[in-house]
């Protein structure tokens, strides 16, 4: 009997501000009967090739992804982009210059941490992130292991979440921005975790039309009435209903790998989507409405 689901759509490794290295996140995968992956570092690809040579070993398939946070008046709107090409030298530009803006970010927050009288070091900061993409998970357990928080969550909770004394807002894509940075370099685009959208009804229409192919309806923070609710959106916008764990391995974030149901129909539906220009001409207006 295996611990879990066989499909996991949406893994964090040490690539970005997960904790586990791409090899030691597909074995664990494996060994809860995980089948196909997707590794979706945050604005990265450099796990991809280190994932799928221990999912050849082991019976895992790894779809290539990626996670785009973004910053708009839509909240925490973040575009996931399956099979995206690790080869791709342009998208790996793109993505480069997203990492320095997380890195300057990451700076400045360090700094008003200082200001504040948490003395964090930036080096101690980099180090703790292995060279991945750089995020608030990784000040997050600077903060810990100073002693200045008890948990990982803990540091989110009182220091670093938006609205908290040390955030500091990202320069970054826009929502559509990034559904069409992933429609341009051949990947497809699906909107994560749409809980932590402001105002999805009103912003799936424009994220459809800029190309949009999925929405992660299952996901563990999500209620059953959130999940209802992605269901509904995905029927009238034609989208391919995903789930995924989001697992990091830090902290109460997320679930356990396989943790959470993905409907395993949505693998072809997603490969079906793949192709540059699909946008538009996929999702029908919906009856004569807005
Ligand atoms: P950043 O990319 O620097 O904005 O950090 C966002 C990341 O922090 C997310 O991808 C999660 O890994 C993590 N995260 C965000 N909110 C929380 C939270 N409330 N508790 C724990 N982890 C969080
Ligand atoms: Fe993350
Ligand atoms: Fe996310
Ligand atoms: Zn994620």
């Amino acid at each position: 009997m295996s611990l879990g689901y066989p499909i996991d759509l949406h893994t964090h490794s040490l690539r970005s501000d997960g904790a586990l290295s791409p090899t030691e996140l597909v074995r664990r995968a494996a060994s809860r009967g995980v089948r196909i992956q997707a590794l979706s570092d945050h604005d990265t690809l450099a796990g991809i090739a280190e994932a799928v040579a221990v999912g050849d070993e082991l019976g895992v398939r790894i779809i290539p992804a990626t996670e785009l946070n973004t910053e708009s008046e839509w909240g925490d709107a973040h575009v996931l982009g399956y099979f995206v090409d690790p080869a791709d030298g342009a998208l790996a530009e793109r993505l480069s210059g997203l990492r320095e803006n997380r890195g300057r970010r990451i700076e400045l927050m360090v700094e008003r941490l200082n200001r504040l009288g948490y003395a964090i070091a930036l080096a101690r900061v980099l180090e703790i992130a292995q060279g991945g993409a750089l995020g608030r998970p990784h000040l997050a357990e600077a903060l810990r292991e100073k002693g200045y928080v008890r948990t990982y969550d803990e540091a989110f909770a009182t220091l670093i979440a938006k609205d908290s004394p040390a955030y500091v807002a990202r320069v970054g894509l826009t929502p559509l921005e990034a559904v069409a940075l992933i429609r341009d370099h051949g990947g497809v685009p699906a909107l994560a975790h749409p809980g932590t959208v402001i105002g999805l009804e009103d912003l799936l229409p424009k994220l459809v039309a800029a190309g949009l192919a999925g929405i992660e309806c299952y996901y563990a923070e999500h209620s059953p009435a959130t999940t209802a609710r992605c269901l509904a959106l995905a029927r009238t916008h034609s989208l391919v209903p995903t789930g995924g764990s989001d697992f990091h391995g830090r902290g109460e974030h997320g679930a356990p790998l396989g943790g959470t149901f993905v409907p395993p129909e949505s693998i072809p539906a997603l490969e079906a989507r793949r192709g540059r220009n699909a946008a538009a001409t996929m999702a029908p207006a919906v009856g004569g409405g807005s």
